[in-house]
């Protein structure tokens, strides 16, 4: 069981937490917990080290921000052992949870199973810190990257051998699109693990992408559930299972949005062979990720445009490399746009589908938005337009594509 920064908000609910554990102990289950800071806490000690030094050190970040899940963990053993239920806490390092040494947003390598199952056989709920690991060679401190206590879940499911993973929110489930920006949206018994990979990776924040990943490879049974649930008779949630255990199959599942999204363009690009390898190769060198890259073909042979996004955060850094890229790479001037969001279109029907693509850039052209750049892949439409029509499009397409419940 997972539960969200909203869910252990607070003492209070930190206790309604601990009866959906004893409903699943009474149940018969040995039972993990994986719990996520108090919500907003993580982002007031990255807000923190930031005043401290603007230049941190990622291994210091580290462990400041994996202390919010200290916390909680703490507190559940504590309220769990209140109302007789054998409990403790588990910090990252202390399972262990061992991870590769990207501070920031490390992977997890390794979860020996050995400490957990001791503490089952004995009868005792393990109330683990999420986000949170240690690298084995240093010895430090290390976190999964925001949202990341989802992977933790999953990823401690799938070493216990865990019936599933049920990982409870502020939501009942997943829905056709964020169910904050419209109302309209339908919660789905089941999602497609590949949708739910796009979903997450193109800004449905519900699920950290890593977690999707490492259910699809390990198999975990996950359920995306809430807890403002009744703690006696919950909901079942959405289940993210494979396509085949899915019966009726949409064209369109979901729409997602992201406004973290930096536009760069570079105008006339001398147009040769190496000029897209020039500018390229030093952004992922600089471990930068660039997504959606639109090059046009240009009219007199000599030059062109090239454009393309980064996410928001990495956007400074992209353009410092550019501007020592512009010693191989002849061009006229850079332009920038942070104001941009990118909204997505996603379905697995899209592979036996044509003409999804033609009626959303034609609802969007209704609504005059005007589309800056385009990506597909087999499953996904992504268009990039104006941060200002973001709510807009996403009710646009979301009644297009006939998901808007009744
Ligand atoms: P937690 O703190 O429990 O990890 P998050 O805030 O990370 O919760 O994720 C839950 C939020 O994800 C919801 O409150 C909702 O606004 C947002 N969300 C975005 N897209 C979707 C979607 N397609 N389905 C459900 N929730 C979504
Ligand atoms: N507390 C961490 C964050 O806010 C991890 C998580 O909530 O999943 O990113
Ligand atoms: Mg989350």
């Amino acid at each position: 069981m997972k539960f969200g920064g909203t869910s252990v908000a607070n003492v209070e609910r930190i206790k309604n937490v601990a009866q959906h554990v004893k409903r699943e102990v009474a149940a018969g289950y040995d039972v993990a917990v994986v719990v996520s800071a108090m919500s907003g806490k993580t982002n007031e000690l990255v807000a923190w080290c930031n005043e401290a030094s603007p230049l941190y050190d990622q291994r210091e970040y580290d462990t400041i921000v994996a202390s919010g899940e200290q916390v909680t963990s703490g507190l559940l053993a504590l309220t769990l052992s209140s109302i007789g239920i054998k409990a403790r806490s588990w910090q990252g390092w202390q399972v262990p949870i061992e991870t590769s040494a990207a501070h920031g947003s490390a992977r997890i390598s390794a979860i020996p199973s050995k400490n957990l199952d001791d503490g089952f056989a004995a009868g005792e709920v393990a109330v683990i810190s999420g986000f949170q690991g240690i690298e084995p060679l240093s010895g430090r401190i290390t976190t999964l990257g925001r949202g990341g206590s989802d992977t933790s879940a999953v990823a401690i499911a799938g070493a216990i051998g865990a019936e599933r993973c049920d990982i409870y929110t502020d939501v009942d489930g997943v829905y056709t699109t964020d169910p904050r920006i419209v109302p309209k949206a339908q919660r789905m018994d089941r999602i497609a693990f590949e949708e739910m990979l796009e979903m997450a990776s193109l800004g449905a924040k519900v699920l950290q992408v890593r977690s999707v990943e490492l259910a699809m490879v390990h198999k975990v049974k996950t359920y995306v559930r809430s807890s403002f649930d009744d703690p006696e008779n919950p909901n079942p949630g959405t289940l993210i299972c494979d396509e085949e255990d899915i019966m009726e199959q949409q064209v369109v599942t979901g729409i997602a949005y992201s406004k973290d999204e930096a536009q760069i363009t570079l105008r006339d690009v001398a147009d040769r062979p190496g000029v897209a390898a020039a500018i390229f190769v030093p952004l992922a060198d600089a471990n930068i990720n660039v997504d959606m890259i639109v090059q046009n073909i240009s009219a007199d042979g000599a030059s062109t445009d090239i454009t393309f996004t980064v996410p928001q955060a990495e956007f400074q850094r992209a353009k410092d490399v550019i501007e020592k890229a512009r010693k191989d790479v002849v061009c006229d001037n850079v332009e920038t746009n942070m104001d941009v969001s990118k909204i997505s279109v996603i379905g697995i029907g899209m592979r036996s589908h044509a003409g999804v693509a033609a009626t959303c850039f034609q609802a969007l052209a209704g609504r005059g938005i005007n589309i800056r750049a385009i990506t597909t892949s087999e499953i996904k439409i992504s268009v990039l337009i104006d941060a200002a029509y973001t709510e807009l499009a996403v009710r646009t397409l979301h009644t297009l594509y006939g998901l808007d419940k009744a």
